[in-house]
């Protein structure tokens, strides 16, 4: 059997589900915040997170840049990992009044490699939360390749790496496609991910299954 390529594990995920409204949010700043908050939580916890910033009208880039530490990490609590996570929040929102003119679309402007670059030289972003940012704030055509992305490609037999950078490349290599599909393929993945192939995957109830190396017994990961 033909090992499956990325355009098919698109087309066989996207045929399963809906991720049009996947991460829904109001500017991109509030995407930025995001990609902090959802690193080791649900994504129901960092929307109750998101609306509670919004009420206490933090979603503002000035606001929060001068916002107690304290109430900050009162309203993050429930995502876990508050102090890191008001910590890096905050560093966001200073960079951005000091760098940007408080505007986050400054911050994301110029070239992809450029633009990343500078993510990645802000303290504690990562290559996680700088990629997220890039495609669901920037639409850039970017893979993030988080552990769920790692898991799903080896198990498929797409590609079998647990590196962040090859597992990346490969993808923007072979992706045939523009920006829409590196952001549908990376939500569909983790959609895929909390559904059925979870760490214990369900292939009985998978719609991948016939295809997949991991089912069909050529392979086990
Ligand atoms: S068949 Fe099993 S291992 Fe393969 S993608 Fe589906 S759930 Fe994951």
């Amino acid at each position: 059997m033909t090992p499956m390529d990325l355009d098919r594990l698109l087309k066989l995920l996207r045929k399963t589900y809906d991720v049009q409204d996947w991460w829904p949010s109001e500017s991109p700043f509030e995407v930025m915040v995001g990609a902090i908050l959802t690193q080791q939580t649900t994504w129901e916890i960092v929307a109750s997170v998101l609306d509670r910033l919004r009420e206490e009208g933090l979603m503002d880039v000035d606001q929060m840049a001068s916002v107690e530490v304290s109430v900050l990490e009162s309203i993050l609590r429930p995502a876990g990992f508050y102090r890191q996570k008001a910590k890096r929040i905050k560093l966001l929102a200073s960079y951005l009044v000091d760098s940007h003119s408080s505007d986050p679309l400054s911050l994301l402007d110029g070239p992809t490699d450029s633009v990343r670059k500078e993510l990645l030289s802000l303290e504690d972003i990562g290559n996680e939360t700088a990629d997220s940012i890039l495609v669901f704030a920037a639409g850039r055509p970017k893979f993030v390749a988080a552990a769920y992305s790692s898991r799903v490609l080896k198990r498929t037999g797409v590609l079998c790496s647990d590196d962040y950078d090859e597992i990346q490349t490969f993808v923007e290599s072979n992706l045939r496609g523009g920006p829409r599909d590196f952001r549908d393929l990376y939500a569909l993945i983790v959609q895929h991910s909390k559904d059925i192939c979870r760490a214990v995957p369900s292939c009985a109830n998978c719609p991948l299954s016939r295809e997949c190396l991991h089912f069909t017994g050529q392979g086990r990961r």
